[in-house]
């Protein structure tokens, strides 16, 4: 079975020709992931957030197996409705890799039950990604750390809950550190937020990064889709012996 990825940006730094996600990205910073993952022989749709329901419609929604989410300046304009959409599909198998700057999303913080709160600095400092879990999934083909020569910086304390999962941790040049590849799981769904992705800076274009994101699709691919249902359980499937009154 094929995975279908929708890949969801804002996609409105992009569209702002004095910024430098204008060049960096000219036809948006989901065109890098989205190519990728094509390349990889993934069935992906781009969405974004001016579309009509932020271009998740039930359909798509239904459609997707993998959704990735990158966005900053207008996560207060993404409908209550829709992400109440997401979170559900979430819970009932789709995979979730939210992209840096998406810690702040409506969703993310809603899936998490925290602030998704950090420290932060845009200096062009250097990152290191470090693998902590070289067996996971997620790090498969990566070497003992990824380098970007010039990234924003997250610092901790990062409000999360303790992952399941901790695949990356990342160094910063001015001293802070981040858990950068962070797994949750949540009802059947599973969630990887990956930390890089400044729209200020190429990061998109790494293949480190990509081989990642690609990786964490994969991970996060749902084996079936479904809600968990409500039961009331008359008949058990072993007979319960009526205990023996006290009186006896
Ligand atoms: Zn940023």
């Amino acid at each position: 079975m094929t995975i279908r990825v929708t890949v969801w940006n804002e996609f409105r730094h992009e569209k702002d020709a004095s910024h430098a996600a204008s060049t960096i990205y000219p036809n948006g910073l989901h065109e890098p992931i989205a190519s990728h993952l094509r390349q990889q022989g993934l069935e992906v749709r781009i969405a974004t957030l001016d579309e009509p329901e932020h271009g998740l419609t039930d359909e798509v929604l239904a459609n997707t197996d993998v959704m990735t989410w990158w966005g900053h300046m207008a996560h207060a304009e993404v409908s209550d409705a829709v992400v109440e959409k997401v979170q559900q599909r979430v819970l009932e198998g789709m995979g979730l890799i939210v992209l840096h700057s998406g810690h702040h999303s409506k969703l993310f913080k809603r899936l998490m039950g925290t602030t998704g709160n950090l420290k932060w600095r845009e200096a062009d400092e250097r990152e290191r990604i470090w693998i902590v879990e070289p067996g996971h999934p997620i790090a498969e083909g990566l070497g003992e750390y990824i380098t970007l020569e010039a990234e924003e910086m997250y610092g901790e304390r990062f409000d999360i809950p303790a992952p399941d999962e901790l695949v990356f941790v990342s160094w910063f040049q001015g001293g802070e550190i981040f858990r950068s590849g962070c797994c949750w799981y949540r009802g059947r769904g599973r969630i990887f937020y990956f930390r890089p992705g400044h729209e200020s800076y190429p990061t998109y274009h790494n293949q480190d990064v990509l081989k990642v994101i690609y990786n964490a699709v994969r991970w996060a691919a749902p084996h079936t889709i479904a809600a968990t249902p409500v039961v009331n359980v008359k008949v058990p499937l072993e007979t319960i012996t009526p205990k023996e009154s006290a009186a006896d």
